[in-house]
């Protein structure tokens, strides 16, 4: 379903020795995933590269995902031996918190030196996950490179930040993992995959399938549902009816259906959602 993606061998090759090569002139790694799918937008070659160096963890757009979940995973992240923050990028929402962490880090670093250094660090993440947004919200201009090019482009600065430490301008943009068709269809629900590459009604089927399972109560309260049927098919046209998304001839219109159940699932609308919970992954 999901193949023709544009990660070929060389690529993440040359990816992973561009990441390599930054990560030497860093103290410290900020990791930005998807708080809605803590493991899909996770790379784990992450792991292997970044090894030795500290790392945060920033669980983003936390204003989409389930709250109680965020703490799961925030917790679970901890365990492993990272630093976690709750962020989201939007409002700024957990910047503070970053900054605490930061700040802590540099003052260990500096422990005994009698020149002070400023903390080094860079943000890596797959695409879409926020990475530019946090550059952005950390150094208080418009100056990350959006787009998705793998690896941290040519020409790379340092920008120095208010309380003076470093950040990398670009961020290393590591291709997300498609080996399980699951993380492939959980990128693709958050609007990480572009949607041409996917059927969109087929896709958000796939989603109406499991908010029946997981988040029945606000799929019913979103679309008005009086129950939600075992079919996703069924529960797709009884959203198009409620929301007469009907076509001449009386043919339900699918693909007007498909795009707004998946826009305002990534828009929050349906509400706090994550797809990943906690309790499924030990
Ligand atoms: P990058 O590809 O990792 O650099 O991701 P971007 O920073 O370009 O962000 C991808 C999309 O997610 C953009 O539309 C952002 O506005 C949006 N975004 C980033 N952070 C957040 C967040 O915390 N909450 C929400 N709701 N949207 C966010």
């Amino acid at each position: 379903m999901i193949d023709n993606i544009n990660w070929y061998p060389g690529h993440m090759k040359k990816t992973r020795e561009l990441i390599q090569e930054n990560l030497k002139m860093v103290d410290l790694v900020i990791e930005v995933i998807d708080a809605r799918i803590p493991i899909s937008s996770r790379n784990p070659i992450i792991d292997e590269l970044v090894q030795s160096k500290k790392r945060i963890i920033i669980l983003n757009k936390s204003d989409l995902s389930d709250r109680s979940e965020n703490d799961a995973w925030a917790d679970y992240f901890k365990s492993i031996g990272n630093l976690v923050v709750t962020m989201n990028c939007m409002s700024g929402g957990g910047v503070n918190q970053l900054y605490k962490a930061l700040d802590k880090e540099q003052n260990e670093k500096n422990a005994g030196r009698p020149i002070k250094k400023p903390l080094r660090m860079m943000i890596v993440g797959v695409p879409n996950v926020g990475k530019s947004s946090l550059i952005n919200r950390m150094t208080g201009k418009r100056s990350a490179q959006t787009g998705d090019r793998p690896g941290v482009t040519k020409g790379k600065q340092w920008l120095s930040l208010k309380n003076g430490m470093q950040l990398l301008d670009t961020p290393g943009i590591l291709w997300p993992k498609f080996e399980d068709p699951k993380a492939g269809l959980n990128l693709a629900f958050c609007g990480s995959i572009k949607d041409e590459i996917l059927d969109t009604a087929t896709l958000a089927m796939e989603l109406i399938g499991i908010l029946s399972e997981e988040y029945s109560d606000l799929l019913m309260e979103r679309y008005k549902l009086e129950e939600i049927s075992d079919m996703p098919l069924s529960t797709m046209e009884d959203i198009a009816m409620k929301r007469g998304f009907i076509l001449p001839g009386k043919r339900i219109d699918y693909e007007r259906c498909a795009r707004t159940v998946l826009d305002e699932f990534r828009s929050g609308k349906i509400g706090h959602i994550t797809l990943e919970r906690r309790e499924n992954y030990d």
